[in-house]
């Protein structure tokens, strides 16, 4: 027995931060080992925005295998249609895919409505709609900059309105904000996305704070670099693995999208049950030590336009 304790304590080496399997496209997992209680949101109901692609999709796909039931909302009506097919056939939940643009609040409204109207309840509320690409400051158009504060910061404010008036008010609710570290330093060519997330954690705090007294709690969590993603190939991710970036992360590799949904699934369910008005930062400490070089990162950007 001395032994086997000894093999599996060696197994366990490193385990807290070995990163679960993922896929990197915008499929479910083939195999999937519960760390949480399976049944930890069951019951529940996840409106999930952005949830038809890339970290929206795969927290849709976890909170499902979790008990929850999900309504996934964006633009795309085809590309929603789609994913809630995958997660669907890979969950056994339900899954309402509905067509929504964030800077529309009539939009939203609808959805909701007809969200409220399919299962009689929202205990979740996951702003991930956004947009994002690099651009030096010089070479933003005024309208570039609105549109990502339109899509980014307004889109979370109307959202999380809607869903206050129509249900969080009277029966309390979670909602989690998607954001980045982009504004920690300042980050090159990202003024626009990083002013615009930087706002959303600036209303995480005031909405934890007004909302609090209705049994609404309210976090953000900022993402660092998820490998497969529109954000990750957007933004120089394969180009930073190949030149050995990622060495200088302290966790020394991108994170994958079930590492980003497994801390989205501990801000949303009980497990945080105290937390309100903070920003859960997932990121293998990349924001600490990563390069901030305005030069290198034009490089990036104008190769990987190419
Ligand atoms: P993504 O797949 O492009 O996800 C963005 C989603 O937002 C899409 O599903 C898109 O769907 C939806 N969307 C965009 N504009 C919308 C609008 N006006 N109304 C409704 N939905 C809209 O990108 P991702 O990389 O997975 O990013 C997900 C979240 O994580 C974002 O908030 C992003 O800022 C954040 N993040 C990502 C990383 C990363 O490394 N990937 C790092 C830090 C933060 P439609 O086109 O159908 O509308």
């Amino acid at each position: 027995s001395g032994k086997r304790s000894e093999r599996a304590a060696m197994a366990e080496e490193g385990a807290a931060s070995r990163p679960p399997p993922d896929v990197d496209t915008d499929e479910c997992l083939r195999e999937y080992r519960h760390l949480f209680s399976p049944d930890i949101l069951a019951g529940q109901v996840a409106f999930i925005t952005g949830g038809g692609s890339g970290i929206g999709f795969r927290i849709a796909e976890i909170f499902m295998r979790h008990g929850c039931r999900t309504v996934i909302a964006s633009r795309n009506l085809q590309r929603v249609l789609e994913a809630s097919k995958k997660l669907v056939a890979a969950t056994g939940q339900q899954c309402l895919p509905l067509c929504m643009d964030v800077r529309q609040p009539q939009t939203i409204v609808a959805a909701v409505d007809e969200a409220l109207k399919e299962f009689k309840r929202i205990d979740i509320l996951v702003n991930g709609a956004a947009g994002n690409f690099l651009c030096p400051a010089s070479a933003l158009s005024f309208n570039a900059f609105k549109t990502v504060i339109d899509i980014d910061t307004i889109g979370t404010f109307n959202t999380s309105k809607v869903l206050f008036e129509k249900y969080f008010r009277d029966h309390g609710g979670v909602i989690v904000n998607i954001t980045a570290t982009l504004s920690y330093r300042g980050q090159a060519l990202q003024v626009h996305a990083g002013s615009a997330k930087a706002a959303i954690d600036a209303m995480t705090r005031h909405l934890a704070v007004e909302w609090g007294p209705n049994k609404i709690r309210v976090n953000s969590l900022a993402p660092g670099p998820i490998a497969g993603t529109e954000g990750y190939r957007r933004l120089g991710g394969r180009f930073a693995e190949e030149s050995s970036h990622f060495d200088v992360i302290p966790l020394q590799r991108a994170g994958n999208k079930t590492e980003i949904a497994h801390s989205t699934l501990y801000l949303a369910s009980c497990l945080s049950s105290y937390v309100t008005g903070t920003t859960l930062v997932v990121d293998g400490g990349s924001w600490l030590t990563s390069a901030n070089n305005f030069p290198a990162m034009l490089g990036i950007a104008s190769s990987s336009a190419k």
